[in-house]
């Protein structure tokens, strides 16, 4: 395995100009940046002539449904072999799921692409650059090198990483290339309004009902916001696991905060910790040593246990990091 941060541009490109069998995954519960990478680059492959396998677990969420390409986007993968797999938004193995794990095992030759400064470095070529505000703005860099235009299958899904992993263009790590990107996809055709909507200003009534149960929860204290988010909630609204990452961002606009968390029981028992800085603080490093990943300003991890064992463990690192 190569290990260095240098992109392997050339090795990553010369690898897909070779294969024929090409499969594309991204992280679990897939966000717009996971999806929209997954059909940028699928979308992309396609019109060079390449046999495309598109797969992520919990297939294609709801809001990215009206995608080019959604309807090829698998939930799983049990059969097939590839020559090239590319893992996208995804800082280690475990986060790429079970259609991670089976593409890893049927293809000859990994491509890691990913803005995460967490990222593992876990293929055999690695396209990761932390400075990037998404994984879609790599790929877009990388449809230059390859000589990819821009259509609007390509540009749309590139837009909804963009807009959506930027909270519409407002983290801190927004730049004017930034700007002149999204500028660029929407001259390419890619709808801004209709990515708007459908992402950014989008909400189901039952999202609402769960917000209300759980910002009812929120505690402020020492400068971080905490709210919990039990199974019992999102199951008896219907929820399968997957619930709403939103809410965290919208605990870091408390003025008096400069962390936020949102602790969720999962399925499975364990619990999801989705944590939020403000600028000058960091939760990516509080991220890592719970096992998870992320960025400065937005990071989660998994954690076996209960929701008492896991606030108990957890809040005592976020007060540590309000200190250093
Ligand atoms: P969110 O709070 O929106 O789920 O995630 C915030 C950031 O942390 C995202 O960049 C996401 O990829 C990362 N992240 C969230 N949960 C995990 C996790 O369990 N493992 C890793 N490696 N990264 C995570
Ligand atoms: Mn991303």
């Amino acid at each position: 395995m190569t290990q260095t941060t240098t992109p392997n541009w050339i090795e990553a490109s010369l690898a897909i100009e070779c294969a024929h069998r090409i499969v594309i995954v991204a992280h679990v519960s897939p966000d717009g940046d996971a999806i929209g990478s997954i059909l940028a680059l699928g979308n992309a492959l396609k019109l060079r002539g390449k046999d495309i396998d598109m797969a992520v677990d919990g297939g294609v969420p709801d809001f990215a449904d009206f995608l080019p390409g959604a309807c090829w986007v698998k939930t799983g993968l049990d059969t097939g072999d590839w020559d090239v797999m590319v893992a996208l938004d995804s800082s280690d193995v475990k986060r790429l799921g079970r259609c991670g794990a089976y593409a890893m095992a049927h293809s000859r030759t990994i491509i890691n692409v990913d803005h995460h400064p967490s990222n593992t470095y876990y293929g055999h070529y690695h396209i990761v650059i932390p400075a990037a505000v998404s994984t879609t703005e790599i790929l877009q860099r990388w449809f230059v090198r390859l000589g990819i235009p821009l259509t609007v299958e390509i540009a749309t899904p590139l837009l909804t990483g963009l807009l959506t992993d930027t909270i519409g263009f407002r983290t801190d790590n927004v730049r004017a290339e930034t700007l002149a990107l999204g500028q660029l996809l929407i001259d390419a055709g890619a709808p801004y309004a209709e990515v708007v909507q459908r992402t950014l200003n989008s909400k189901s009534y039952r999202a609402i009902l769960l917000w209300q149960r759980v910002i009812s929860t929120a505690r402020l204290e020492e400068g971080i916001i905490s709210a919990v988010v039990l199974k019992a909630d999102w199951q008896s609204l219907g929820y399968h696991e997957e619930t709403d990452a939103g809410l965290v961002g919208y605990l870091i606009s408390t003025d008096e905060a400069k962390i936020a968390v949102v602790y969720k029981e999962t399925e499975n028992g364990s619990i999801d910790v989705s944590m939020r800085a403000k600028l000058g603080f960091d939760v990516a490093a509080v991220a890592v040593a719970l096992g998870g990943g992320g960025h400065v300003q937005a990071a989660g991890a998994n954690i076996p246990g209960s929701v008492e064992d896991v606030v108990s463990r957890v809040q005592p690192m976020l007060r540590a990091a309000l200190k250093r």
